[in-house]
Formats: C-alpha cells, structure tokens, sequence
C-alpha cells in the first residue's frame, strides 16, 4: 500500500514522523471523527498512550478534535479526532512558497557569473571581469560570456513547476473555501427558516389559548349569570 498522501507530504516538507503517527494519519486520512477507543483498538495501544499521540499531533497542529459526554459514563469524554486537511494544505503551500523564494534566489546568484574563463573553468561576476579588464584572474585568458548552465536550466524549470502548483493549490484552495461559505449558507438559510416555524407555532399557540381563554370566561360569566339569577328566584 502506498504510503498516505499526508506522509508524502510531511517527508517532503522535512518532518519525520514514526510509525505508530504514521498509521494514526493515515486513519485519520481515510476518516473524519474517529473514536480514541477505536485508534487504541486498532494499534493495539492503550486509550492513554494513542490520546498521547494524538495530542502531540494536536500540538503542531495536524489534528483536531471534539468532545461529548459519555452517555454512559457521566464524568468522562469521549474523544473524536479528525485530520485538519485545511491547516496540512496551508502548511505545504507555504513550504512551497518558501521553497519558490529560495530558489529564484539561488538562480540569481547562478546568473550572477556571466564570465568563465574556458581555461581553468572560474567564472567570474560582471564586476569583477570588469575590474580586470576582461582577463582571468588565475591564467589571463580572455574570459567569455557563461552559457547556461544545468544548473540554471534545472532551477528555471523547477521553478515554472512550483509556480504552476502554487497557483493551482490556491485555486483549489480557494474553490474549498467557496464551498464551505455555500454549504454555511445553506445551513444558515435552514436555521432560520426552523426559527420561523417555531415563531409561528409559538404565535399559532398564544391565540389558541387566547381563543380558549375567552370561551372559559364566556362560559363562566354565563354560570355566574345563571347562578344568580337562580338565587334571584
Ligand atoms: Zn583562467
């Protein structure tokens, strides 16, 4: 089995993660809201030390959690731990922007050099072949114009490459978010319509009882009325 998207990602930012964590992430991968109960069970680990685990991945921030009352044992909580996938996409996404950085950086110091000397393979900064007149330092030859070189041809296209992922991370980050904002939308919309109802039933209620309360009295001021005129008599 491959190891799960999360891994890959975090090797390649650089952290290292052992393999009882690896396992945890790569459940937490495949589901959202899984059970302590269920990760101990499953990595045949104690309730403690798999929550110990988990909140060490909670602490960098990779997993989140929530947690509800035991229904059947009233002072304790059960704990429901999920993969913060937003927060993991942020946190490669701004490796990869940092990643972008660095290597424009090392392209420029590569395309610093724009002399060689053909003889002994120095290369030289436009300053310095300037200062001495276009000859090389060490044996005098007549320095010539540095082609690129693997190196710059190499960074050039890693860094097309992560300005196309950048963007496309963005974009689907983006597209997530849109989603989310519709879906709280949809749920908002419903809220307020159960609120409705209920300030309508509620409304409904209060002038039935009215209703009910006028009849009571109609009929009591009828008893009344026929009680004394029975004592009239
Ligand atoms: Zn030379």
């Amino acid at each position: 089995m491959a190891a799960p998207k999360v891994i890959t990602m975090l090797r390649e930012i650089g952290v290292e993660v052992d393999e009882l964590t690896e396992r945890i992430l790569g459940m937490l991968e495949r589901k959202e809201n899984i059970s302590e109960n269920v990760v101990a069970q499953k990595l045949k680990l104690k309730i403690n030390e798999a929550r110990k685990l988990l909140y060490k991945l909670n602490s960098i921030g990779l997993v989140t959690y929530i947690k509800q009352r035991d229904p059947d044992k009233k002072w304790w909580y059960l704990y429901y731990w999920s993969l913060d996938k937003n927060k993991l996409r942020d946190i490669y996404l701004q490796y990869k922007k940092a990643q972008l950085t660095k290597k424009k950086q090392q392209l420029l110091d590569e395309k610093k050099y724009v002399f060689e000397c053909i003889n002994c393979q120095k290369k030289f900064i436009y300053e310095d072949a300037l200062e001495n007149d276009f000859s090389c330092q060490e044996c005098g030859n007549i320095l010539t114009g540095t082609k690129p070189t693997e190196i710059i041809l190499r960074l050039e296209t890693e860094i097309a490459n992560l300005y196309e992922e950048i963007s496309r991370r963005e974009r689907s980050g983006q597209r997530l978010k849109t989603i989310k904002e519709n879906k709280r939308k949809v749920e908002d919309a419903k809220e307020d319509r159960k609120i409705e109802l209920k300030k309508k039933r509620e409304t409904k209620k209060r002038a039935e009882a009215r209703k009910e309360a006028r009849k009571n009295a109609v009929a009591e001021s009828a008893k009344k009325k026929f009680n004394t005129s029975k004592k009239k008599r």
